[in-house]
């Protein structure tokens, strides 16, 4: 391997950058040159690259986003598309990959791989944990820490005015910012993708907190939850339960951006690491994860083709107690 070409792909997430920093700068101590590839597949068909050095990846470890970019292509999805990209690879000089995103990223990235025997690995950067072969992925820290602090502040306000709030948050298959930031942010209720939770059986713990003169209640509600997200949930909410004055706050994008937390700084910096590591040991077709405090890798296709439940049996349980 001489040419390590970098890119972020599908949706961004805190913490990126610091993958990016952390592949870069390894690559550069083991003698390798690198290529920052915009736009993920896209920049490869359109080849938008550029050579990387130490400095190109200066005072970005603090950065939310991505500062090579991110898009989904649509064109990547085509042999043909994937044929241009390939001549563009080939023409940089680029001979392994790392590839930063989620499922749509690495799944690209196995095809292409494969077909065009070029080695490549992936690292799992995603807000809503819901990849396989790691614990963590980058950008889950960052957006627990984002929805903590909404749900505080909203708290202030919901008990000022004896208010019912449902707060939707990030999460379309994945409850785990639901669970995590719900128990962190003391929500009376959380609704996940993975339960099924009837609309009378959360009107049910509702009333149980309400008799117990709750000044406030906040109800946290995964964008995937099967009752059709927050503003059903408290349409439907409202028919039967007119105790407290109920309002909805969809928190959206903002979960996103920021500043990435230590944790996530330091996982991404150790990922990105390992990845290079792992290619220049000859790896191929693997994503880098964390189980417990160590880096593992997992083949791709393994990763891609099961489907590990992240969500926490015991902390959904402990979720229900602590709003008694
Ligand atoms: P997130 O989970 O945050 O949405 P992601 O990586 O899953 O991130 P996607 O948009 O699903 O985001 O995938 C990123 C890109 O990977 C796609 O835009 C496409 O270019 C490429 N990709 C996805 N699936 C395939 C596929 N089956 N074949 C080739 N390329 C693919």
């Amino acid at each position: 391997i001489n040419r390590i070409g970098v890119f972020t792909s599908g949706g961004d997430a805190p913490g990126m950058n610091a993958a990016i920093r952390a592949a870069v700068r390894t690559a550069l101590y083991n003698g390798k040159k690198v290529t920052g590839i915009y736009h993920g597949y896209q920049g490869m068909i359109e080849d938008s690259m550029f050579d990387m050095t130490s400095r190109s990846v200066s005072s970005i470890i603090q950065k939310g986003g991505t500062v090579l970019k991110t898009a989904r292509c649509l064109e990547f999805r085509t042999e043909e598309g994937r044929a241009k990209a390939y001549e563009n690879i080939r023409k940089a000089g680029i001979d392994a990959l790392v590839a930063i995103g989620g499922d749509g990223t690495f799944t690209g990235a196995e095809i292409f791989s494969r077909e065009y025997d070029i080695p490549v690995v992936c690292i799992p950067g995603t807000i809503d944990n819901d990849l396989n072969g790691t614990d963590l992925t980058i950008g889950y820290d960052t957006a627990n820490n984002t929805v903590i602090d909404a749900i505080d502040k909203i708290r202030d306000t919901a008990a000022s005015h004896n208010r019912l709030f449902f707060i939707e948050v990030m999460g379309r298959d994945s409850g785990c910012i639901a669970l995590n930031a719900g128990v962190a942010g003391g929500a009376e209720a959380i609704l996940l993708p993975e339960k099924d939770t009837a609309i009378d059986e959360l009107i049910e713990m509702l009333e149980h907190a309400a008799d117990r003169n709750k000044s406030s209640m906040i109800v946290i509600v995964a964008e995937g939850d099967k009752n059709g997200g927050a503003s059903n949930v408290a349409k439907r909410v409202n028919e039967k339960f007119d105790y407290y004055d109920t309002k909805v706050s969809i928190l959206g994008h903002l979960q996103r951006g920021g500043s990435p937390s230590s944790a996530d700084r330091v996982l991404a910096t150790r990922m990105g690491y390992t990845a290079v590591n792992e290619l220049l040991k000859g790896n191929n077709r693997v994503t880098i994860g964390i189980r417990g405090s160590n880096m593992v890798t997992t083949p791709l296709e393994e990763a891609l083709s099961k489907k590990e439940l992240k969500l926490n049996e015991d902390l959904v349980e402990i979720a229900k107690i602590m709003a008694f």
